[in-house]
């Protein structure tokens, strides 16, 4: 998963406006990114929902449902004020994923 983490940081961290060009993330130390905290989740999601036309909302789905910010009613305060990195590149993190998992082991 160390792996996949750094992949991840030189895929997506680089282009986030959260992150730097070298990848490093500079949100305050009292926030966290869906991304980094749960991205064993979002990599077994992509497996799991390979193929489906939807599997971009599968992934998000089983990725909010273990970050637990969500109301109720489904909405995330933190997405509706584009405060939520995974949120915000998540086709670029899906992608990259499936490119990751396509590769020859
Ligand atoms: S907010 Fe998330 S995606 Fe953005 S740089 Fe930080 S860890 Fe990477
Ligand atoms: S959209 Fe909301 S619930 Fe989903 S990962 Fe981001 S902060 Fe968590």
């Amino acid at each position: 998963m160390e792996q996949l983490w750094h992949e991840m940081q030189r895929q997506v961290c680089t282009t986030c406006i959260d992150g730097d060009p070298h990848g490093r993330c500079h949100l305050p130390v009292d926030e966290s990114c869906a991304l980094r905290d749960h991205l064993a989740v979002a990599h077994h999601a992509v497996v799991a929902f390979d193929g489906l036309p939807d599997q971009r909302e599968h992934v998000r789905e089983e990725v909010c449902r273990v970050c637990g910010t969500r109301d109720a009613d489904g909405t995330c305060w933190r997405a509706n004020r584009l405060e939520c990195a995974f949120d915000r590149v998540l086709p670029a993190i899906v992608e990259h994923l499936k490119d990751l998992q396509a590769r020859p082991a």
